[in-house]
């Protein structure tokens, strides 16, 4: 269970980027806190924002406007010690293992290297590490040397997974880590994490384009949009009662692995396509899109408000 202690809190965060004349408004004015031990699910389709918002937690990028706390300090104005020790707090787990692995690098060397960076482990002792942080991601020793090409996509996720364990972070933003993968190796991915967020007392922000696994997997759910969180919710709540209709749409899409109750699942198919974040649409942004719009929705930015405690929501239907 998570605790009650707030380990990362985000404070109306926006990140723009300048593209060609215009301003691609990436993130826009998010704002949510999690808890230590939490598994905090960031979902939304591609070019929500959700990626940008994870790489801007990580110090990836620094956030055009607003702030993100780490332990109640300013994460983007951290330098010397406190900068190396939020580095070893936090770590990411990237989207795809194939891209994210140094081909010429060893496992052993490519798992080491955040040990080197640190300069936590030497000679024996960093052979002893590297040895135990693969087989906690379920491979075996004798793996440390050979090169990633000698390995399938799930086997370089646990690799990854293991470097990213090497410096015994608290914090870990997990990019999509399982979108790259088969659908057969999903589920033993998502399982390898789980055991180390239970057995190692972790906190997750895990990024996700799919709610499946998401809420296999998350303590509480934040549904992002063309850039805001239109919804977020502890994940048992959200997906009892899904309140924002494009919450509910991304909810139809699943799956339900009882084939009585799958065979009457009705989808709903969403019109059109996400529009562009150069020029997001007045009023609510997903008005072009909403089953339900009404006139107020083309004018009026809804707010997140709370609807039930702990569960807020943007959208003039609440
Ligand atoms: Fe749909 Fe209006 Fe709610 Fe936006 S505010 S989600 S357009 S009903």
């Amino acid at each position: 269970m998570p605790a009650d202690e707030v380990i990362l809190r985000l404070e109306n965060v926006s990140k723009y980027f300048r593209v060609g004349g215009g301003l691609l408004k990436a993130v826009e004015n998010v704002s949510f806190s999690v808890r230590r031990g939490e598994v905090f699910g960031l979902v939304g389709e591609s070019g929500c924002g959700k990626t940008t918002l994870g790489r801007t937690v990580i110090r990836l990028y620094e956030p055009s406007r607003g702030k993100v706390f780490y332990r109640d300090q300013d994460v983007h104005a951290l330098s010397g010690p406190d900068l190396k020790r939020f580095n070893r707090s936090m770590q990411m787990i990237f989207q795809d293992p194939y891209a994210s692995l140094n081909p010429r690098m060893t496992v052993g060397d490519i798992i080491a290297e955040p040990l080197d960076i640190h300069g936590l482990a030497a000679g024996a002792e960093r052979r002893r590490r590297v040895e135990e942080l693969l087989r906690t991601v379920g491979l075996s020793a004798e793996h440390a040397l050979r090169f990633p090409h000698e390995f399938s996509g799930g086997q370089r996720q646990r690799i990854g997974i293991a470097r990213a364990l090497a410096v015994d972070p608290e914090f870990i933003v997990a990019d999509e880590p399982i979108s790259a993968l088969d659908v057969s190796i999903q589920a033993q991915v998502v399982n390898l994490l789980r055991r180390l967020q239970e057995e190692r007392g972790l906190t997750y922000m895990f990024i996700a384009h799919d709610l499946s696994m998401v809420k296999y997997l998350s303590h509480r759910v934040a549904v992002m949009y063309l850039g805001q969180v239109v919804e977020m919710a502890p994940s048992v709540e959200l997906y009892r009662e899904p309140l924002h209709p494009y919450t509910r749409a991304l909810m139809s899409a699943i799956p339900i692995p009882d084939p009585g109750i799958e065979r009457t699942r009705r989808r709903i198919m969403l019109p059109g396509e996400v529009p562009s974040p150069l020029k997001p649409p007045p009023g609510c942004r997903f008005h072009n899109r909403c089953p339900e719009v009404r006139p107020i929705c083309k004018e009026t930015e809804p707010e997140l408000k709370e609807a039930a405690p702990g569960h807020v929501v943007a959208c003039h239907l609440y």
